[in-house]
């Protein structure tokens, strides 16, 4: 028997435990040689007086597994409580934030029907990097942070992942015309980089105009690199266009430590319920099992949750008025579907 792979798993606040619950239970079925740690962070942390929002226990396991399997949390309003995603990120030197953005038209219906682009974030800079003062009682500030080593990582990133996923083109977005500086070294360091990768086609876009063609001619783009702040912007743009905030999954990826999680938030308004779309972390899980090794097992699910869409069950959000499943008999559907493989 081979040995399973421990991962650290955290269930989260707001949808988290409800999409994470279903997340889990299609691993199970589908087969996949992976033993959960369980962490508690967020909430229910920051207001048991542990400021940072996750316990030493916790590192102690996502230091050791060096994998992370993470819903959504919450960070409570007000009470100066960082955000934990940025600790987590900055802490475990996540630099890299890879989100794919893809279109299943026709089962998820979408003004777009050809979406296939991967957002490389930049993850742990920019205005993210939670650098921020009161100056005085009437003037705040945050600060940009860019650095060449952390530029030149990420876009490395970019470029490799290009590489090797046979996609075409990089396109760089930043806004060098305001920001000639912090941008400007960000564009450079692209239009060195891309030298060293003839292969690969280019370009840049000014970030405004960028967004408005991911929202406009989506299939235009590729693979696309961008600071922190834009990243997040972009991505929920690209995810959107595909049918729902619900449907993205995202790596984050550092030298030692992975993380992988749904691009959305823990969606306070509809928690609760059971009518989350567990789909966006099902596609986190799937690509940590192609980063631990076990492609296969990630292959099987992704074919059991599009047949799942082709057979028209849906969750509300991509439904939209007509007939809907809950998250938990939407991954119910799912594993009935992994038995069904070749
Ligand atoms: P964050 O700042 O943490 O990214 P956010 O403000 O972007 O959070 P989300 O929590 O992502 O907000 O929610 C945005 C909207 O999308 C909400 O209306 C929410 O109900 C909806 N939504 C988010 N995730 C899902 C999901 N998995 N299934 C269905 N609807 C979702
Ligand atoms: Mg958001």
């Amino acid at each position: 028997m081979t040995k399973k792979r421990h991962i650290t798993v955290a269930k989260g606040d707001g949808i988290g435990p409800e999409i994470m619950d279903a997340t889990l239970k299609i691993l199970e079925f589908s087969g996949a040689e992976i033993e959960p740690e369980f962490i508690d962070i967020g909430e229910k942390v920051y207001l048991s007086g542990e400021t940072s929002g996750i316990s030493e226990e916790a590192w102690e396991s996502l230091r050791r597994t060096k994998v992370f399997l993470k819903a959504p949390i919450t960070t409570p309003q007000g009470g100066g409580f960082k955000s934990l995603n940025v600790t987590i990120r900055k802490t475990l030197g996540l630099y890299a934030n890879i989100r794919p953005n893809i279109s299943y038209d026709p089962f998820v219906k979408t003004k777009h029907p050809n979406v296939d682009l991967v957002i490389v974030r930049e993850n742990e800079e920019d205005l993210y990097a939670g650098i921020e003062h009161q100056q005085t009682p009437e003037v705040v500030q945050c600060l940009k942070l860019i650095t060449r080593p952390g530029s030149e990582k990420i876009i490395r990133y970019a470029f490799e992942y290009a590489v090797k996923n046979n996609r075409k083109k990089v396109t760089c977005f930043s806004k060098d015309n305001i920001m000639k500086l912090t941008d400007g070294l960000f564009h450079k360091v692209f239009n060195e980089i891309s030298k060293e990768y003839p292969q690969i086609e280019t370009e840049h876009w000014i970030i405004d105009i960028g967004i408005a063609k991911i929202a406009d001619t989506p299939q235009d783009f590729d693979v696309i690199v961008m600071p922190n702040l834009y990243g997040d912007i972009a991505s929920d743009v690209a995810a959107q266009i595909t049918g729902s905030v619900g449907l993205a999954g995202s790596a984050n990826i550092g030298d030692h430590v992975a993380m992988f999680e749904a691009i959305h938030g823990s969606a306070p308004d509809i928690a609760g319920k059971g009518i989350a779309n567990p789909s966006g972390l099902i596609h986190g899980a799937i690509m940590m099992l192609v980063h631990i090794g076990q492609p296969e097992v990630a292959t099987k699910i992704h074919n059991a949750w599009l047949k799942t869409l082709e057979d028209g069950i849906f969750t509300g959000d991509i439904a939209k008025g007509s007939a809907s499943v809950g998250t938990m008999e939407f991954a119910e559907a799912i594993i009935q579907r992994l038995g069904q493989q070749p």
